[in-house]
């Protein structure tokens, strides 16, 4: 497959981010030389292996702030999710779990299914128009007497950040089991208070310039339900471990650089188009979102005229990347109870590591030119 042409604008980050090249290098190493089974301790090769995977956990560790033993991989944050809630559910009792509606889909299914099979019982949590947590409404769930808070460090449509070291902190002093989303979070907000705190933790490699395919959940507790849960997952991806590892570090030690390259990239993009579409509405936590994260409403511009018209120029969604293709609206946006018009309309743009300022402004002149063409007020500014 070739690279890109230099006329199109990734811009989809909150969907995955590109491998960085330095996680790239690695693996190709890795592949070359960490061939052995990680598990076949009795010889040097295997030995080597697995020390790549326990280098790796050190990294992710202290990305989250964790012991390096509470780490194991999983496919996926989907898989991480499962797993944790799998080893919750209990055969005897209907657990209440308190959640926001605006989880990810794969936290929602899985909560939904346990719910259907009598496993659970959902307490939803409020959340307001920018898609934050109305903290009350998580006071009043635990007084009700919950077992379990399931909660996204930061979303993935709006990029709305929660306060998740407070809820953690009445959560532990509550004895409330806690299971903390942070695949969006991690490597964009600080999370190295956060771990130790969470009974359980999710992440995935490629939301972090790592590969497709690994993700990880940290475990509180080391025990008798993770060996059995764990148990058919088969002979570890040396490879795409150890690239997760690098990635987490890279992360880990860019962070701060990170956050200001795409800060003032997500800035220099909404202010263009502000000035080119003086309407537009930039949706979610506006004073508390993810630095490289822009949702906006271009009010009277159907959503999926615009993809349809420069999806090939420029790599932006309705939703999130499980919803966007499904044509259902967003359920995040619901739950915000943005009006109708703005649902309609909703375009989610995320810039990254690699994006330069010479794509965000072709991105500045592309949707503009698209919205005035869509509306058909061509050749000056359309006020929406
Ligand atoms: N949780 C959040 C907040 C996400 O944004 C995503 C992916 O978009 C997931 C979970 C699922 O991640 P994965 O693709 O690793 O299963």
């Amino acid at each position: 497959m070739k690279p890109l042409s230099t006329q199109f604008a990734y811009l989809d980050h909150h969907a995955t981010t590109p491998v960085d090249h330095r996680v790239i290098d690695e693996m190709i190493e890795l592949m070359k030389h960490a061939y052995a089974n990680p598990n076949s301790v009795d010889h040097l090769a295997g030995r080597d292996a697995a020390r790549v995977i326990d280098n790796a956990r050190s990294e992710i560790a202290e990305l989250v702030g964790s012991a390096a033993e509470r780490i194991r991989f999983t496919a996926s944050a989907s898989d991480a999710i499962h797993k944790a809630l799998t080893m919750e559910r209990q055969d005897d009792r209907v657990l209440k779990i308190a959640v926001m509606p605006l989880e990810h889909p794969a936290m929602l299914r899985m909560l939904k299914n346990l719910q259907q099979d009598g496993h659970a019982q959902l307490v939803w949590l409020e959340v307001g128009s920018r898609g934050q947590l109305l903290f009350e409404s998580l006071h009043r769930a635990m007084a009700s007497g919950i077992d379990m808070l399931c909660m996204m460090a930061a979303n993935n449509e709006v990029g709305t950040i929660y306060p998740i070291e407070e809820a953690l902190a009445a959560c532990n002093e509550a004895g409330i089991t806690t299971l903390i989303d942070a695949t969006q979070a991690a490597g964009r907000v600080d999370l190295s208070n956060v771990g130790a705190l969470a009974d359980y933790l999710v992440l995935s490699a490629h939301k972090i310039y790592g590969p497709k395919g690994i993700g990880a959940l940290i475990v509180r507790e080391p025990g008798h339900r993770i060996d059995t849960v764990f148990q058919y997952d088969g002979t570890p991806n040396v490879p795409a471990i150890g690239g997760f590892g690098l990635a987490a570090r890279l992360a880990r030690t860019g962070l701060e650089r990170e956050q200001s390259h795409c800060s003032s990239l997500r800035d220099r993009l909404e202010k263009g188009l502000i000035d080119q579409l003086p309407g537009m509405i930039v949706n979610g936590d506006i004073e508390n979102r993810l630095p490289h994260s822009l949702h906006i409403s271009i009010p009277d511009i159907p959503n999926d005229a615009m993809v349809a018209r420069i999806g090939h120029q420029i790599a932006l969604s309705t939703g999130s990347a499980c919803a966007s293709g499904a044509q259902e609206p967003s359920h995040v946006l619901r739950a915000m109870s943005l009006p109708e018009e703005h649902i309609d309309s909703a375009l989610r743009l995320s810039v990254g590591r690699f994006t330069t300022e010479a794509e965000i402004d072709f991105a500045i002149e592309t949707i503009s030119f698209a919205a005035r063409s869509i509306s058909g007020v061509q050749g000056e500014k359309l006020a929406c």
